[in-house]
């Protein structure tokens, strides 16, 4: 049996769905993480250049190189295996600002049908038995256009789509752009592993200040957010074929 966890970005898996795919490589499952927006930028510049200079990282450094390397850490401790696919970061994309990250789609952005195209190929060759994405709670474009490539692909492959941690934990009520969709389809949690989650998303160390305050915000969260990972979607069958 084989997981195929589709990330928008270097830790959203991890964030939202590592203690389901930590659980499901431990029963025996093939667990594949494939992150989308992964693709090293040469000599950012403006607010792409600020995303990676404000976590500390100098402007000469490849910073999508070391959240790739980040990721495979990561992946290590759940153990899955990790698979980048080669889009650019909305930052890259003409989103200039952290509000745009989180504001209206750009009408000549086709990330979607990159990731459409990007994603394809996997799905043909590696015929997994179940699938786990985002449902892009909190609005980031990169989730959004995630989901857009999904059901554009339409693969007709059990899926279970996650609750988008942390923005599921924000004090202001975070965006749910799939709401209606997201309410016709069950609650599902599955088995966790949380210690594994744990190491998994601790190994996002560029990320961990900005999103979390810091490691020891990372395990306050992860505790306050509990060990069970509520997800929507029918996934039952593919998980009792296997059991
Ligand atoms: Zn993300």
């Amino acid at each position: 049996m084989r997981a195929f966890a589709i990330s928008p970005h270097l830790d959203d898996a991890a964030f939202s769905a590592g203690g389901t795919l930590a659980a499901l490589a431990r029963e025996g499952w093939d667990v594949v993480v494939a992150t989308v927006f992964t693709a090293s930028v040469p000599a950012p510049t403006g607010f792409a250049l600020a995303c990676q200079t404000d976590k500390g990282l100098p402007p000469e450094v490849d910073y999508m190189a070391i959240r790739r390397a980040e990721d495979e850490a990561a992946c290590a401790a759940l153990h899955a295996r990790p698979v980048h696919l080669p889009l650019r970061e909305a930052p890259h994309r003409g989103y200039h600002s952290a509000l745009a990250l989180f504001g209206d789609l750009r009408s000549d952005d086709t990330a979607h049908l990159a990731a459409a195209e990007a994603i394809t190929p996997l799905l043909r060759d590696m015929k997994p038995d179940l699938l786990l994405a985002p449902q892009a709670i909190g609005g980031h474009v990169d989730h959004i256009l995630t989901v857009r490539a999904l059901q554009l692909l339409d693969a007709g492959i059990p899926t279970l789509w996650w609750a988008d941690f942390p923005y599921t934990t924000r004090r202001d009520t975070p965006k749910r752009p799939f709401a209606a969709a997201m309410a016709r389809l069950p609650e599902t949690a599955l088995p966790t592993d949380p210690a594994a989650k744990h190491r998994a998303c601790a190994a996002y160390t560029t990320q961990l200040g900005y999103q979390f305050g810091g490691p020891e915000g990372l395990a306050r969260a992860l505790v306050a957010a509990g060990a069970s990972e509520p997800m929507r979607g029918t996934a039952v069958q593919a998980v009792a074929r296997a059991a």
